[in-house]
């Protein structure tokens, strides 16, 4: 059995980045360090975090009084931002930067007088806080049916922008849907799905050409793993989402010569290597590992002022 590796797959800049910084401070300031929801959506990830010290929270007020406390890469709504500082939490950012650079699109074109439109999934978080940033009410599309569905005056002054991690396919139609009905809208030049986003989707397509089944390792509330497996489902492929090697169906790949592998951004490598162990235990035939060629990213992000100095961080 073949098992082909997608290039890139797995951790993008801005989950590396968050991840650092909770474990900076916890070198830093000591354990335990408050995370305001999953610092990115992998279990694993969050599981080795709390064994080093972290603790996860969903709202602030389970964080005592001056507790060091970090932002999730989703970002936050800016109530969030404002308790904290009511609260005088000392508080670390691990905002994705290019979530924050959607955060201010959407406020220039609020401040520009335009109605926000953000093309997105109801719930996820990166959406909450992004609906939450911008400082004026913005209207959530997720389906051209949604679109056909809006009372928005077609006359009105519009803007859209998108959720970082969705698919430019899905995204393509409602746009154009959006254009059809609102004659002077703007959004991004470029679309704001963000480049390991795109890069991972132009990956799981190569490796459809060559793959009998794709599995995608993520967790089951990871936007960008989700996009995978229905990318690698549209272009005809057999494809499953896991969360590690346990997860794991012989059925998936019986008869199937070549497998094809790949991880969403938030998942680390080992699990990669834990679902390759899984299938060597079943595979019937001899296991040959290889990856493809692809992409190659050298996307870093700088963490926050108080991780590269003696600073305290910001009340
Ligand atoms: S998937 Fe994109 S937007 Fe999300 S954390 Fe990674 S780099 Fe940032």
């Amino acid at each position: 059995m073949r098992v082909i590796l997608a290039q890139p797959r797995g951790f993008c800049a801005g989950v590396v980045r968050a991840i650092d910084i909770v474990e900076r401070a916890l070198e830093k300031y000591g354990e335990p360090v408050y995370v305001r929801h999953e610092i990115v959506h992998n279990k694993h990830v969050v599981d080795t975090l709390k064994n080093k010290g972290a603790v996860f929270v969903e709202e602030l007020t389970e964080v005592p009084d001056g507790a060091v406390t970090v932002f999730s890469a989703h970002g936050v709504p800016k109530t969030v931002v404002q308790t904290a500082q009511d609260r005088k939490l000392p508080v670390l950012d691990a905002t994705c930067p290019l979530v924050s650079k959607v955060h201010n699109q959407g406020k220039r074109y609020v401040q520009h007088g335009r109605q926000l439109i953000l093309i997105g999934h109801a719930g996820h978080p990166e959406v909450e806080g992004t609906m939450g940033q911008v400082g004026a009410p913005v209207t959530l599309v997720q389906s051209e049916a949604e679109v056909a569905d809006m009372t928005i005056p077609t006359a009105t002054p519009v803007a859209y922008i998108t959720q970082t991690t969705l698919s430019i396919d899905d995204t393509k139609g409602i746009i154009l849907a959006l254009k059809k009905r609102f004659s002077d809208i703007v959004g991004p030049e470029t679309t704001d799905i963000c480049y390991a986003t795109q890069n991972r989707q132009t990956a799981v397509r190569q490796l459809a050409e060559v793959a009998d089944v794709i599995l995608v390792v993520g967790a089951k509330n990871s936007s960008n793993s989700n996009r995978l497996v229905e990318i690698g489902r549209e272009v005809g492929v057999p494809s499953y989402l896991l969360a590690d090697g346990s997860e794991l169906r012989p059925e998936w790949v019986q008869g199937k010569s070549a497998v094809g592998l790949t991880a969403g951004a938030s998942a680390p490598e080992r699990l990669v290597e834990d679902v390759i162990a899984a299938l060597r235990r079943i595979a019937v035939a001899p296991v040959s590992v290889e990856t493809m060629d692809g992409k190659k990213e050298h996307i870093e992000f700088r963490l926050p002022a108080e991780l590269r100095n003696d600073r305290v961080p910001a009340a």
